[in-house]
């Protein structure tokens, strides 16, 4: 049936981590002890008071559809939230609810962008961004940056990226993969040059609290609020509230847009879940000392890493400011030879290499778009980093 599929999936690229998350798995089944510091998800559980909601919720019947771009009292607890938050003002009209972050992203694609169509991608850049582009029919134009600049692109290679047919760009500060917070200035230039060009700007805020300065969340409409008709800002309860598997997610912004996005999603999913919009409403009306707990806890287990890591020869990276993730150039190992005679040429290699030497799960920055880079998680237990750093630590002991 394979000559049946449609184009577009044909020409969907598997995701490279998809290799290495199947081989840490079979290992892992065979009893093996792998360290998995490849998860793309806080290790915390969701907090006690949000789990409640939801359970009080399915107790009073709450289980029917809801209004397609979410409940009112949801869509008004996200446009509170970010005035307190952000400083900024929305009607809940120009909130849409989804099934996650992820969801609104490919909505807004579907809604925006066509065959033709440009859009900005900086690297390192979130895996999903380049297909959810494509399956819209448009293509992804990635702008490299480099590990020396902390990963912040050169506003030039911006400019230069622009063409005629560029409609859009997607940003994402803090980031996943780099744990990096692009600087004020950076952002600044770059609000002149997307206002100057008029393109379409899609932020994903989503580890917008996870950042260890101690500073509140920051966009680029919080450096330009002028750019207010032409940006769209996603977010979500995943990452900031442990949340990942309730699928609550939003886009913010101008109503015509969040409109069109309503239309795709009344076409195929419907409302997110009855009772997560439930769990997301008290996540935000609740409690706030859990996010402040739980990123008190990554910026601890930031700085381990950081610390454990560059004790190691040939490994750099710039400290994680944000998210819990470190993007670690290991591009000094490559051409060298393992003990069994492979060489390692890439980060898959140094990825597999690590995960059957080591015993160590990492995801290879050949997916993020920066192939000389390694991604780990400090989403894990303290103990876990330093066995895992250790291991990593000898493995690349054994490469001559
Ligand atoms: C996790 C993640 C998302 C998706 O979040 P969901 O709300 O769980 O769909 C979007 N963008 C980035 C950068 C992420 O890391």
């Amino acid at each position: 049936m394979k000559e049946k599929l449609a184009t577009r999936v044909k020409q969907l690229k598997p995701s490279a981590t998809l290799a290495v998350n199947a081989k840490a798995k079979s290992l892992k089944a065979k009893g093996i002890d792998i360290i998995n510091l490849s998860a793309g998800e806080p290790d915390f559980d969701t907090p006690d008071h949000i789990k409640t909601a939801a359970i009080k919720a399915i107790e009073e019947g709450f289980t029917r559809y809801t209004p397609v771009p979410g409940i009112p009292e949801l869509r008004e607890a996200i446009v509170s939230r970010l005035a307190e938050d952000y400083g900024l003002t929305y009607k809940p009209e120009e909130v849409v609810v989804s099934c996650g972050a992820k969801q609104a992203l490919f909505n807004l694609a579907q809604a925006l962008f066509e065959p033709g169509d440009e859009v900005l991608i900086l690297a390192p850049y979130w895996v999903s961004y380049p297909p959810i582009v494509e399956l819209a029919g448009a293509k992804p134009v990635i702008v490299p940056s480099s590990r020396e600049n902390n990963f912040e692109p050169r506003i030039e290679d911006i400019a230069k990226a622009i063409t005629p047919k560029t409609k859009g760009i997607i940003l994402n500060s803090p980031s996943n993969p780099t744990g990096q917070i692009y600087s004020r200035k950076f952002m600044e230039e770059l609000a002149s040059l997307l206002k100057e060009k008029g393109l379409v700007i899609i932020s994903d805020d989503i580890y917008d609290k996870l950042r260890f300065d101690g500073h509140g969340p920051e966009n680029i409409l919080t450096v330009a609020p002028d750019l207010k008709d032409q940006t769209i800002m996603v977010n979500g309860v995943s990452k900031t509230y442990a949340m990942t598997g309730w699928r609550i997610g939003w886009a913010i912004g101008p109503e015509d847009i969040i409109k069109a996005v309503s239309k795709i999603q009344g076409q195929s999913t419907s409302n997110a879940t009855s009772v997560a919009q439930k769990a997301a409403l008290e996540a935000l009306v609740g409690p706030q000392d859990c996010v402040a707990e739980m990123c008190t806890s990554f910026k601890r287990r930031a700085k381990l890493l950081y610390d454990e890591i560059t004790k190691i020869p040939g490994l750099s990276l710039p400290e994680p400011k944000g998210t819990f993730y470190a993007f670690i150039d290991f591009s000094s190992y490559y051409g060298k030879k393992a003990p069994s005679g492979q060489e390692i040429r890439d980060s898959l290699g140094i990825c597999e290499y690590l995960l059957e030497e080591a015993k160590v799960a990492t995801v290879p920055g050949v997916a993020f778009g920066d192939d000389r880079c390694l991604r780990i998680s400090f989403a894990s237990a303290d103990e876990d980093i330093k066995q895992g750093i250790a291991r990593i630590a000898e493995a690349l002991s054994k490469l001559g």
